[in-house]
C-alpha cells in the first residue's frame, strides 16, 4: 500500500501540470464523471497522508490509491484508467484507486497538522490526541490516519523497531520521553523512506518489515497480526520492550 512518502513523490512528479489546462479527461466512471474536468485548470497538487489532491478553482479531486492503486505519468497501461487527464504537455493516469470530489475548502476538510510529511505537522498535538485513548496500542496509534496521516505498515514496523517498542505496548504506559521519541522517529523514518524510495533502495534498508531475523539479537522475529488494525507486525521479544500497565 502506498504510504505518505510515495504520495510526496507523486506530487513532485505531477507538478509539471500545475497551472495547465485539462485538454481531455476520461475514465471508467466508477466514482466521478471525468468529463467535468475537461477545460479546468489545475491550480495546485497537495497531499494529506495517503490522499492525493488535484486542485481546481472550484473543487478538488481526491485520489486514494488504497491497497492496489497505481499511477502513471506521461505513460499509460493497456487497460482503461480509472481517471485519465490529458494536458498540452503530457498525461496523468490513475488505476484501481478510489476517487471523490471535494467542493468544500480543503482547510475545512483536512487537519494538515496530522500529516507526518507536512510542514504543518504538530508532534505535541499528536501526543495530546493519543492521551484521549487510554487503551490505545502503539501498533494501532501509528496506523490511525487521524493521528499519523501517511503512516502505513512499513513505517509502523520500522519505527517500533528503531525505538525498541513492542507493538502491543499501550501508548498510555510509555514513559513520556519514549512516547516523544516514537512520535519524532515516525517523522524521521518517513523522510528516510522518501530518500531511500527515490534512490530505489527502500527495501534494502528494512530492519524489521518483512524480515526474518532481528539484526540486533540475531534471533527470529515474531510475525503476527496485531491490534484492531490487524496488520502484520514484525517484532523481537529481546530488544522491543512491552510497556503495559
Ligand atoms: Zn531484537
Amino acid at each position: 500500500m502506498p504510504e505518505g512518502p510515495i504520495l510526496v513523490i507523486l506530487k513532485r512528479a505531477a507538478e509539471q501540470f500545475k497551472g495547465q489546462k485539462v485538454t481531455d479527461a476520461d475514465g471508467d466512471g466508477k466514482y466521478i464523471d471525468a468529463a467535468i474536468l475537461k477545460g479546468q485548470t489545475v491550480t495546485d497538487f497537495k497531499t494529506w497522508g495517503k490522499h492525493f489532491l488535484i486542485c481546481f478553482p472550484e473543487f478538488a479531486v481526491q485520489i486514494h490509491l488504497m491497497m492496489f492503486g497505481s499511477y502513471r505519468i506521461n505513460d499509460h497501461s493497456a487497460k482503461q484508467a480509472r481517471l485519465h487527464l490529458e494536458f498540452a504537455n503530457g498525461e496523468l493516469n490513475f488505476y484501481a484507486c478510489v476517487i471523490h470530489l471535494i467542493d468544500q475548502p480543503l482547510d475545512e476538510v483536512y487537519d494538515w497538522s496530522a500529516d507526518v510529511m507536512s510542514s504543518h505537522w504538530d508532534a505535541a498535538k499528536a501526543i495530546q490526541k493519543m492521551k484521549e485513548f487510554p487503551k490505545l496500542l502503539v501498533c494501532d496509534a501509528l496506523m490511525d490516519q487521524h493521528l499519523f496521516a501517511g503512516v502505513g505498515n512499513i513505517i509502523k514496523n520500522e519505527v517500533l523497531f528503531r525505538t525498541k517498542i513492542h507493538p502491543l505496548s499501550l501508548v498510555s504506559s510509555l514513559p513520556a520521553d519514549k512516547l516523544k521519541e516514537m512520535v519524532a522517529e515516525t517523522v524521521n523514518y518517513s523522510f528516510d523512506f522518501l530518500k531511500w524510495k527515490k534512490q530505489n533502495t527502500l527495501s534494502k534498508h528494512w530492519q524489521a518489515y518483512q524480515q526474518e531475523i532481528c539484526p540486533r539479537n540475531h534471533i527470529p522475529f515474531h510475525k503476527k497480526n496485531t491490534g484492531k488494525s490487524h496488520r502484520t507486525s514484525y517484532f523481537c521479544d529481546a530488544c522491543q520492550v512491552l510497556y503495559h500497565g
